[in-house]
């Protein structure tokens, strides 16, 4: 499946993006296909939302700011002010970053992009789920981190390290920072092998731009028609066909085609408990 993935996005044109025996080698490694931010210019900055309802969120999403931007990639971060709501709705140009009680649903986070051409990323979202992370297994500074770290870093276009539950001390693998290592600060934060995959990701430069510039652009982008049809609601259905799957259950990617050509794809990490009840079971239906 992932195969499939990755040539039908190799087969979409992206301007100045050469095909390497070496890019897609590395492709091969971490970062999700090839799905990045069209821009004209490098360095640039990505708008973050913050749509965070408490104190404890909001400091760990600035934290997990610090980090990404301290790896001397293209790619900054800026934290704006969200208007998304728990819904997290996108808005074009920008991720929204979101938590909330979104229910016994299975899943402690979700990131979803919208991408046109095959390859260019439109608008993002990730969402913390506080069903979850309000219990004792899931309520510690080090899970909350990992987990808004890793899905607010989907939506640069970095897939997972590993997905076997094994530390590579980066946020994008899946340990868990739950039980007896709910004391360990391993895997809360990006390592150099996640900015060598981002300077790899934004080595070229693009004819257009797809990031937000300045807030009345993304008010406009986020109102006009372009946000309207590419964008993922509360209920699972939505988030189209299930294309893959680890081994032990608790990664899910998702994709769907929407009627203007563009793509949704979600990324779900699922609870512990949700992934062990089913290991190769789509979630969205096991409970
Ligand atoms: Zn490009
Ligand atoms: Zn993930």
């Amino acid at each position: 499946m992932a195969r499939t993935i990755i040539q039908r996005v190799a087969a979409s044109a992206c301007v100045g993006f050469l095909f390497s025996a070496v890019s897609t080698a590395v492709l091969a490694d971490h970062a999700w296909a090839t799905y990045h931010w069209a821009r004209t210019s490098n360095p640039f900055t990505l708008k973050l939302g913050n749509n965070m309802t408490t104190t404890s969120w909001v400091e760990h999403l600035n934290t997990t700011v610090q980090d990404w931007n301290s790896g001397g990639t293209p790619l900054m971060t800026s934290v704006v002010d969200g208007t998304a709501g728990k819904r997290c709705k996108m808005v074009a140009g920008t991720t929204q970053v979101c938590n909330g009680k979104y229910g016994n649903n299975g899943w402690l986070g979700l990131a979803s992009i919208n991408i046109t051409g095959g390859t260019h990323i439109t608008q993002g979202s990730a969402k913390m789920n506080d069903t979850y992370f309000g219990t004792a297994t899931y309520n510690n500074p080090n899970e909350k981190l990992h987990v808004v770290c890793q899905e607010v870093a989907h939506t640069f276009g970095l897939g997972h390290t590993s997905e076997d539950g094994s530390s590579q001390n980066t946020c994008m693998d899946y340990f868990s920072n739950t039980g007896s290592n709910a004391g360990s600060t391993l895997s809360t934060k990006p390592n150099t092998h996640d900015f060598y995959q981002l300077n790899v990701i934004y080595g070229h430069l693009d004819s257009t731009s797809t990031v937000a510039q300045i807030a009345e652009e993304v008010a406009a982008m986020g109102h006009g028609p372009s946000a309207v049809g590419r964008d993922i609601s509360d209920d699972p259905n939505s988030w189209g066909q299930l294309v893959r799957q680890s081994a032990n259950g608790r990664s899910s990617t998702y994709e769907r085609e929407n009627a203007d050509g563009s793509r949704n794809i979600t990324h779900v990490f699922w609870t512990n408990e949700a992934a062990a009840r089913c290991p190769a079971c789509d979630h969205r239906h096991d409970r």
